[in-house]
């Protein structure tokens, strides 16, 4: 997968793209980042990319120019892709979308900074805006290294255990069970007794039941949407949380 992305502070994103499962997969060549500086697309002799808003008001405005003649010469080098702008404007980025993006071969992520981007670049260039969450970033650098970093591992042969990404938080609606390493006691604190028992099935439902459990204290809204098994149902009937479950899908 090609990540393409543009941005006017280039140095911002070396060091997150360069190690750990990232830096692998992109020696693996599982994906590539290519990051272009709008700035050397700028017209303007002392190299701006921004100007003063039309009808007054604070900050600065990403002149349209310099963003599409940026984006077209990253298209002609890697192919058409998805432009995605990275905006408070957008639609929710959810594990969801990151699953939906991990299925294209080429996207172009466009940072913006200062007040934003020229709408007109959005009308003619734009095929889809991604908001990180409702609160306000100095830029889109850290949300594009959250798109890349969340879609990446995603992409086969990236993580080490292939089932890791698929019983991750989020990937069923529900948050994953806690998890414990050795020591088997750490400053006077136990750990659950069944991780010690060696047998799987009560370890699979102790681990469901924690996790059902902690969606339902930390997120309930996300249980509207889990559809559970015949064998986990009545689990839940058993230890008295399928009711609440229950209302919460149907409302009541
Ligand atoms: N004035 C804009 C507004 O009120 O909608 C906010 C501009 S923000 C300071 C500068 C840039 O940071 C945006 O153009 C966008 O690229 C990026 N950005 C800020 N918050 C973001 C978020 N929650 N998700 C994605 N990108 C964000």
């Amino acid at each position: 997968m090609i990540f393409d992305i543009l941005t006017i502070f280039p140095a911002l994103l070396d060091s997150p793209l360069n190690e750990s499962i990232i830096r692998r997969a992109r020696q693996e060549e599982k994906i590539r980042i290519d990051i272009t500086d709008i700035r050397s697309f700028s017209l303007d002799k002392h190299a701006m990319t921004d100007d003063r808003p039309f009808g007054g008001g604070e900050g600065m405005v990403m002149k349209p120019e310099p963003l599409t003649a940026a984006l077209r010469a990253v298209r002609q080098k890697n192919g058409p892709g998805r432009v995605i702008l990275l905006s408070p404007q957008g639609r929710a980025y959810t594990q969801k979308v990151a699953e939906e993006l991990s299925s294209l071969s080429h996207v172009i992520l466009v940072c913006g900074r200062y007040e934003g981007v020229d709408e007109r670049f959005v009308t003619a260039s734009v095929d889809d805006e991604i908001s990180v969450g409702d609160y306000i970033l100095t830029g889109g650098e850290l949300a594009a290294m959250i798109v890349i970093d969340s879609v990446t591992r995603l992409l086969p042969g990236v993580l080490g255990c292939a089932e890791s990404a698929s019983r991750d938080t989020f990937s069923r609606n529900l948050l994953k069970h806690p998890q414990f390493t050795r020591p088997r006691v750490f400053e006077g604190q136990e750990i659950p007794e069944v991780l010690l028992s060696g047998n799987h099935e009560a370890i699979e439902q102790y681990r469901f039941l924690v996790s059902v459990q902690r969606t339902l204290d930390r997120r309930p809204e996300l249980l509207k949407q889990v559809v559970f098994n015949k064998s986990e149902k009545k689990l839940l009937k058993e230890q008295g949380l399928y009711q609440k479950i229950e209302a919460l899908q149907t409302g009541q």
